[in-house]
């Protein structure tokens, strides 16, 4: 069998970690098959549909590198792959439906169907659709027809029977037809089909052979299949995917932290990280690899090693990979990811000048390990290229040290940083050392102040790196003036005792 399978998904909001669960499990599943990965737009729900949707749903497939066989922009032989663009053929459907018997114009107003969704709230009974006008005749249809009264197309769901399918991964799956939903809307009173319709319709004619997607979507599998009888079409083999859950075991959502991708993208995940994590979340290669590549993961994967309970997206773990990516990459790699970030924060110029290509390249072995996620860059980086703005003294003062024994420190180590070029770091490891012990402080103590004052901060690089990078000169500036700003603040201090003893 040819493997033809899609990613369907609606423009209705930012496309979240689920989603794209979904959209890879297709296209990996697809590529290991030699098969056809397609793109559909269901934009069909035209109050909740918005173009800013739609354009994320193409930066993110773009920024993850999915690529599809056929879809939106690149067309192919089903096409268009944009249900918007396929009214007609819903439409004619619809109409066959009803001409044999199998849907029915509804023409219930949203008053009466509200009445109906009161009564039934006060009855403490589910909301459902009585069924009013399935059975209106043929001369009541034309006269309200001629009256120019609205319609929308209801599929007749059988008042008795089951109807099942069989899932690949949870196997036979029965409802009784009186628990589906009584008579789902398929084509609405706007010309547009629901979501329904649509989906069943565009699955048979794109010729999908395998429907991978969200459980949530489990309720409206045995509808779907009424609807393929309606039809007379054999339905496509079906895989609900396990749920994507937070830690907590519910559903993963905003209450867990970030969903959608552009907040990882923007907080400088890389794509291979996320791809790589995101699969693993509900499939597993086996009970130890982790790590796989795009490349690998097209080759290997298969849909007998997904897992039938749901999946815990782990934000710390996802963190984890990102770390690992960021140190699996070469140096001229993560120059050209950190560089946009860089920009962005203005950190750099937008047309980076050799100077600071220069100390790009001189920093990049320095900062690998400290990144976490690439846009920590700028932090890191910014006291190589920027003079630092404000000290906050409280960093600068190690604990149980005071202003005068900060100040003591400091000097000692800016002896030290003299001839630091000079030597090499073992050698002035072995002098800092010394220097602690005479000025009577931890090595950490003595440290930590030098490192405030020459990046600003008390994550920096690795403080000898960091000073080479900076140059003796510019360092020894910036301690200068932290020491001024330490005996300034002891001044003060003292000048506050001597206000008050009067
Ligand atoms: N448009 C549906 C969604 O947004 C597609 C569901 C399906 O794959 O059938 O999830
Ligand atoms: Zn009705």
């Amino acid at each position: 069998m040819d493997v033809r399978v899609r990613y369907a998904p609606s423009p209705t909001g930012l496309q979240h970690i689920g989603g794209i669960r979904t959209a890879l499990f297709n296209y990996f599943f697809a590529k290991s098959m030699g098969g056809k990965f397609i793109l559909r737009v269901e934009d069909t729900d035209r109050e909740r549909f918005s173009e800013e949707s739609l354009k994320d749903l193409y930066d993110t497939l773009e920024w993850l590198g999915i690529d599809w066989d056929e879809g939106p922009v690149k067309g192919g032989p089903y096409g268009p792959y944009v249900q918007s663009e396929r009214s007609e053929l819903y439409r004619e459907y619809a109409d066959k439906l009803v001409v044999e018997g199998k849907a029915y114009h509804c023409f219930c107003t949203a008053e009466r169907l509200n009445d109906l969704r009161e009564v039934q709230k006060k009855e403490k009974k589910s909301y459902g659709y009585d069924r009013h006008c399935r059975e209106l005749s043929e001369e009541e249809i034309d006269k309200k027809k001629s009256e120019g009264l609205k319609s929308v197309i209801r599929l007749k769901i059988p008042l008795e029977g089951k109807t099942s399918f069989d899932d690949l991964l949870l196997g036979k799956v029965t409802r009784k037809n009186k628990d589906i939903s009584p008579d789902p809307v398929l084509m609405k009173s706007d010309g547009f089909p629901t979501y329904h319709l649509a989906n069943v319709i565009d699955d048979h004619f794109m010729k999908i052979s395998h429907i991978l997607r969200a459980q949530e979507w489990i309720p409206s599998g045995a509808m779907h299949i009424l609807l393929y009888k309606a039809f007379g079409w054999d339905p496509p083999a079906y895989c609900h995917l396990p749920m994507v859950m937070g830690k907590d075991g519910q559903k993963l959502s905003k209450r867990h932290g970030s969903t959608s991708v552009i907040e990882f993208r923007e907080r400088g995940y890389l794509p291979e990280a996320l791809i790589n994590y995101v699969t693993m979340v509900g499939w597993a290669y086996d009970d130890s690899r982790e790590f796989f590549t795009k490349e690998e993961l097209e080759k290997l994967f298969s849909l007998e090693k997904i897992s039938k309970s749901p999946g815990v997206f782990d934000y710390k773990k996802l963190e984890w990979f990102n770390g690992q990516y960021i140190r699996k990459k070469s140096e001229a790699e993560l120059i050209e990811e950190v560089i946009p970030y860089l920009k962005k924060d203005g950190i750099i110029s937008q047309d980076v000048t050799e100077k600071e290509m220069l100390i790009i390249k001189n920093m990049m072995s320095l900062m690998t390990e400290r990144l976490h996620f690439i846009s920590d860059i700028s932090e890191l980086a910014r006291f190589l290229f920027k003079d630092i703005g404000s000290y906050t003294l409280t960093d600068i003062i190690p604990k149980k040290m005071d202003f005068k024994g900060t100040i003591i420190a400091l000097e000692g180590a800016r002896e030290l940083v003299k001839g630091f070029e000079s030597r090499s770091d073992e050698e002035n490891e072995e002098l800092f050392r010394k220097k602690s012990e005479e000025v009577k402080v931890k090595l950490g103590s003595l440290l930590m102040p030098l490192r405030v004052a020459i990046s600003g901060s008390k994550v920096s690089p690795p403080i000898f790196g960091s000073l080479r990078l900076l140059g003796v000169e510019k360092a020894l500036e910036r301690i200068d003036h932290v020491i001024d700003l330490l005996k300034a603040a002891v001044k003060n201090e003292v000048n506050k005792e001597d206000s008050n003893g009067q």
